[in-house]
């Protein structure tokens, strides 16, 4: 992870957008005021002193306006500068200004998007006027030098369109980021776009070799998580990691969640910035003891795991949607990870027996070689040197 601790503001759970697959929108939701932003300060000041990552999530972000982005990331800036504090937004672009990208702009706020593969398909999956109006605001976004890129979800739907959904990624020069339909703990039908544990294995497998294959000119930000895990052994996404402890989420009002995707669900709230809780307390919380039950029963579960190092078990939260809440099981995409770490750990372990770690420039490689499937080492030795 970039850096050791997370926390996720979430403005509001309100959203513009009416994705189908989509379960942490809230049309009812109001909005974080200047105060509960000042009140986030006050907690985080004496809490802890690592360099943080504060990501903007919703809900839509945007949907806060100038003066809370013209308030706020001064503020986080000036008063939480002993943490050296960057910034992410993840944000259908829809609302973007260029008021509010000169904003954002002079704090270097990355941004995340959406977009599921070319328009037809992203407006099948997430409505009529999803990609032009995504579009639109990635415009004036990089017009102002603002850096987005791309989240494509995976959906049981799409899944059957990955050569093209590939191909439009290369074609436009985007990275892709992959984003696999998941189930909810909210919603009447929460499974109904979500992609199988076996399709979603098969499909990082594909995106491994595409990413191979076109090592050159095109990026796969999983594949290249999942090779570091596999060659530094430890985890560096949350789902790869234990985020109980270093992962909370600020809700419209306040309270404080372990995650963005538990926000506005009372029974996940460990307590509220306006009280100033020490993470032990937080942890201390129903919702905190839950969180460290699953890391506690991953240690049980996964024992045997070969992975278990640089998965944790994946994503609480997959596994807490797939279990009505209960400490039962494990993230449900089990079978995805376990496809896809024992298909880089074999592939590594051949090539190194095989001598070719960190694989010639394809410039030098023989005809012999050029035929041949390209190496896992290859792209570890370019993660490394980035
Ligand atoms: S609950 Fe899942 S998505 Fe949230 S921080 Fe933890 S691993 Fe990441
Ligand atoms: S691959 Fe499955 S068994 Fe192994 S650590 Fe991950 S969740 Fe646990």
């Amino acid at each position: 992870m970039k850096n050791p601790f997370h926390v996720m503001i979430i403005p509001t759970l309100g959203c513009p957008g009416q994705c189908k697959y989509c379960w942490s929108s809230d049309v009812n939701s109001p909005k974080m005021t200047a105060e509960t932003a000042e009140a986030i300060v006050r907690w985080l000041e004496p809490l802890r002193d690592q360099r943080v990552t504060f990501t903007f999530h919703g809900g839509e972000p945007l949907l806060a306006g100038p003066e809370f982005y013209r308030t706020v990331l001064p503020l986080i800036t000036s008063r939480l500068a002993h943490l050296s504090p960057e910034f992410a937004m993840q944000t259908n672009l829809w609302l973007m200004t260029d008021e509010l990208a000169e904003i954002l702009a002079a704090y270097q706020v990355p941004l995340g998007s959406s977009i599921d593969g070319p328009e037809t398909l992203t407006n099948y999956q997430r409505g009529d006027e999803y990609f032009a109006r995504t579009m639109a605001g990635y415009r004036i976004a990089t017009a102002h030098g603002l850096l987005v890129r791309f989240i494509c979800t995976f959906t049981n739907s799409s899944v059957a369109q990955k050569e093209e959904i590939v191909s439009f990624f290369r074609e436009q020069g985007w990275v892709m980021k992959l984003h696999p339909a998941l189930p909810s703990l909210k919603g009447d039908n929460p499974n109904a776009w979500t992609l199988s544990p076996e399709e979603y294995g098969e499909l990082l497998v594909y995106l491994l070799d595409e990413a191979l294959l076109h090592a050159d000119e095109f990026e796969i930000m999983n594949i290249n998580d999942l090779c570091r895990c596999v060659f530094t052994r430890s985890g560096s996404v949350c789902t790869y990691a234990d985020c109980m402890g270093t992962t909370f989420a600020v809700g419209p009002d306040g309270a404080i969640y372990p995650c963005y995707r538990f926000v506005g669900m009372p029974e996940w709230v460990m307590g509220t910035v306006y009280d100033a809780p020490s993470i032990d307390e937080l942890m201390a919380s129903p919702a905190g003891q839950r969180m460290l039950a699953y890391k506690d029963h991953v240690d049980t579960a996964c024992r045997a795991c070969a992975h278990i190092a640089y998965c944790r078990g994946g994503c609480p939260y997959n596994a807490l949607a797939g279990t009505s809440e209960q400490v039962e099981g494990v993230d449900p995409h089990c079978t995805a990870y376990k496809r896809i770490f024992d298909e880089i750990t074999s592939r590594m372990e051949a090539e190194m027996a095989a001598g070719t770690a960190a694989a010639a420039p394809a410039a030098r490689m023989s005809r012999v070689r050029r035929k041949a499937k390209p190496g896992v080492m290859t792209l570890v030795k370019k993660i490394v040197e980035q």
